[in-house]
């Protein structure tokens, strides 16, 4: 347990998600023990987690002028690694680049016909679930590739408002033992086999060392509301090899996310790590491939028609083509999954009625649908999201062939 800050108490982002559940369960008491870092100095600091009125925490002389409040720094497998225990396949590789070249066409506008939709859970917690959602969606990819370009949500990261299960990466057993090194295996792994089956991959970015991890295997990836304004996030996309869509924030703000284009399209130098996990400076082109997603927040919704209206101004110094993609959950749907398919049609609608094209989709999909909360012993069902509520398969299959015969009878009112 001494891998991961356990800290009782406190809000969860997601209203169905983990708040009782994996790491504030516990009802054991536990030390920080600080003697493994320096060898000599034991400070221990005990809490009982879930107990909140051990909040906030008693506030003490650290007897260290640095690291005082760590418990443990452990140096991680290298990227290089992990690569090489779980190679990139030429297949793998085969299917992101062409995914990744069709997104940049629509974005750009060579393709002014097909939409992006990325599709998925907002989490992946289950291997198996993911794989068997991904095998289903292939016919659906095969079968409405004129049309749309579908990519596969597979978020491993999961940013919070407060505190939560942070996602796979980290936390894989889902226990608060938050073996990371594991997580970003699996993660891997089921990228790999995800990409074997034939459906390309899409993730958020959200800690900057995992790329080096995972972003041969992604085709699309977004940076997400909560850290759309961070400098480190905007840096890191500037060298993202892969398309890259910035949501606006949650409060509603759509400029954070514009700002957040145009410095990703620039050149950075910052710091990160290299392929074999040495803190590395590392200097940036520029990401060309950027968009904005809209996602609502601050208690509204903006996929109307004046709000893309508004940010297809906003955005057209950029010279993107077509830079805005509407992502059907969250603010926008006010995180009640039953409205998803109501605005994805409502979008479609007013791509072909009004003068202003929207690029992509995205959508929370998973196996079966709402969610689920997580709690320590109980059992999980099987293919039900434990963070966002989703739409089913069955409406999720449903509306993928729906949008792809809108898309096909009625094309965009903007002229190419
Ligand atoms: C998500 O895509 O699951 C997510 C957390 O999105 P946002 O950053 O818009 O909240
Ligand atoms: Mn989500």
């Amino acid at each position: 347990m001494a891998g991961c800050a356990r800290v009782p108490g406190g809000d969860d982002a997601y209203p169905g998600g983990l708040r009782n559940g994996l790491a504030f369960g516990q009802k054991t008491w536990y030390a920080v023990n600080f003697a493994h870092l320096l060898g000599e100095v034991q400070m221990p600091l005990y809490r009982k987690a879930g107990d909140t009125s051990a909040f906030p925490l008693e506030s003490h002389m650290p007897e260290k002028i640095e690291n005082s409040h760590l418990t443990e720094m452990t140096p991680l497998v290298s990227p290089r690694t992990v690569k090489a225990k779980l190679p990139l396949t030429e297949g793998a590789a085969g299917l992101v680049m062409q995914t990744r070249r069709a997104i940049c066409d629509i974005l750009h506008g060579r393709d002014r016909h097909r939409l992006l939709v990325v599709t998925g859970p907002c989490s992946i917690h289950d291997p198996q679930a993911a794989y068997e959602y991904a095998e289903r969606l292939k016919p659906v990819i095969d079968e409405t590739r004129d049309h749309l370009v579908v990519v596969m949500r597979t978020y491993f990261e999961k940013p919070r408002t407060t505190i939560g299960w942070k996602g796979l990466i980290n936390d894989p057993h889902l226990d608060g033992s938050c073996d990371i090194p594991t997580g970003l295996e699996r993660a891997r792994e089921i990228l790999l086999q995800i990409n074997h089956t034939g459906v390309p991959c899409a993730s958020e970015m959200l800690d900057p060392v995992t790329p080096q991890y995972v972003a041969d295997l992604l085709s699309w990836a977004a940076i997400g509301a909560r850290t759309t304004q961070s400098q480190t996030h905007r840096e890191m996309a500037s060298g993202l090899s892969m398309p890259v869509g910035f949501k606006n924030t949650t409060g509603g703000e759509v400029s954070g996310a514009i700002n957040a284009m145009i410095s990703a399209g620039h050149p950075h130098s910052f710091l990160g790590i290299n392929a074999d996990g040495m803190t590395s400076v590392i200097k940036t082109l520029g990401n060309p491939d950027r968009h904005i997603i809209l996602r609502g927040g601050g208690g509204r919704p903006n996929y109307r028609q004046e709000d893309i209206a508004q940010v297809t101004e906003m955005v057209a110094k950029e010279g993107i083509a077509r830079p805005i993609m509407v992502d059907c959950s969250h603010g926008n749907s006010n995180k009640d999954y039953t409205r998803q398919s109501a605005i994805c049609r409502d979008v479609l609608r007013l791509r072909q009625e009004q003068e202003y094209d929207v690029m992509g989709i995205l959508l929370e999909s998973n196996l079966k649908p709402g969610n689920q909360s997580w709690k320590e012993g109980s059992h999980l069902e099987y293919g039900v999201s434990i963070t966002d509520a989703c739409i089913g398969w069955e409406e999720s299959h449903d509306l993928l062939y729906e949008m792809a015969e809108v898309v096909q009878s009625n094309p965009c009112a903007v002229p190419a």
